[in-house]
């Protein structure tokens, strides 16, 4: 049903990245590692529109781009060049391929069910990750992956809102519990609203035997550092925090593994891993970057780096330069949410 490739064939239709140092407009916070291992997993990148709006969402950093795709109704074998990609994954023999939405949730994919069993079917390990809000609701799709990845950043509705924009906190004690899978992990993305409590948190987090694994994430952007450059530096006062109190497990892909309230914990920088992957999405898009936001600008030819500025009423914009135009990408209004 698929075509094969030999490896060769698999590398070339990655197009590897330029290191045409795209990240020269960031800031030393965001200043990427271009060491990587060999692949290890492929992302699924859906595109449409997500059930929650977190302000640090990485899909905002290509807002105007991505909406313009919407593939949440299309069955994944009519997704432009999904044979190609499966091709490339088996024949770069990458054992799992991950669900996971750019700026969506792997779980308003009207397939999923159906494509997780395929992804099965065909050899793969298939994996999910989620912001756990429609999980309760499709607890038996969800339990057809065999890796599950929750992002919980809080337990707190008020935090919630500030966060995801909206107060409905998942059933998380329920789902910790009746989540089946071969591997459960937790991802915090550690951030100025959640700081006060992110002990209580993963204490909270360490009395789920059956997860297997937390990460405490730094937040990552290509285009919005000015925004995000106090989260970033929060994460990093906080590991500095933890080593002086924690001892560190192992270290995973340059990424310390601290041993804290009986689970271990990665403090996980996007950019500084040397972790690899294939990325899919949805439009077609196909690329071996481990940078996702780079790998797309590349592969479509937009140019990244934004210009940000504060307007009079308060509000913080980034226009999005594209075909050397401004086009009109509003971005995370973090103010109005106060
Ligand atoms: S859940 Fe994920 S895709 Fe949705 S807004 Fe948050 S970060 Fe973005």
């Amino acid at each position: 049903m698929y075509p094969r490739f030999d490896r060769a064939t698999a590398l070339s239709m990655l197009d590897p990245p330029t290191h045409n140092e795209a990240d020269h407009h960031l800031g030393a916070l965001a200043k990427k590692n271009r060491l990587r291992s060999p692949y290890s997993f492929a992302n699924i990148n859906l595109l449409g529109r997500c059930n929650v709006d977190c302000y640090f969402c990485l899909g905002k950093d290509l807002d105007t781009e991505y909406s313009r795709h919407r593939n949440l109704g299309e069955h994944f074998s009519n997704w432009q060049r999904w044979n190609d990609f499966i091709a490339v994954v088996k024949a770069l023999e990458i054992p799992w391929v991950f669900v996971t939405g750019q700026n969506t949730d792997s779980l308003t994919y009207s397939r999923l069910g159906e494509l997780l069993k395929h992804l099965r079917s065909i050899g793969l390990k298939a994996g999910i990750r989620t912001n756990g809000v429609l999980a309760k609701k499709l607890i038996d799709t969800v339990n057809l992956a065999q890796s599950v990845s929750y992002s919980i950043h809080t337990r707190d509705p008020e935090t919630q809102r500030r966060i995801m924009g909206i107060t409905e906190v998942p059933d998380w004690d329920w789902l910790l519990r009746n989540t089946i899978c071969d591997r459960l992990r937790v991802a915090v993305v550690l951030n100025r609203y959640n700081r006060q409590e992110i002990y209580d948190l993963l204490e909270w987090l360490g009395t789920f035997d059956r997860i297997g694994y937390v990460q405490v994430r730094k937040i990552c952007t290509d285009n919005r550092y000015e925004l995000l450059r106090q989260d970033m530096q929060i994460f990093e006062d906080f590991e500095q925090e933890v080593a002086a109190k924690f001892p560190v497990a192992r270290i995973f892909e340059t990424a310390n593994v601290y041993l804290m309230f009986g689970r271990e914990v990665a403090f996980w920088r996007t950019v500084a891993t040397t972790v690899n992957s294939v990325n899919y999405f949805t439009n077609g898009t196909l690329t071996g970057n481990y940078f996702i936001v780079e790998g797309y600008s590349e592969q479509n030819l937009i140019p990244l780096g934004t210009t940000e500025f504060l307007s009079p009423d308060g509000l913080t914009f980034s226009w999005l330069k594209r075909d050397g135009k401004l086009a009109d990408a509003r971005e995370a209004l973090l103010p109005a949410r106060g």
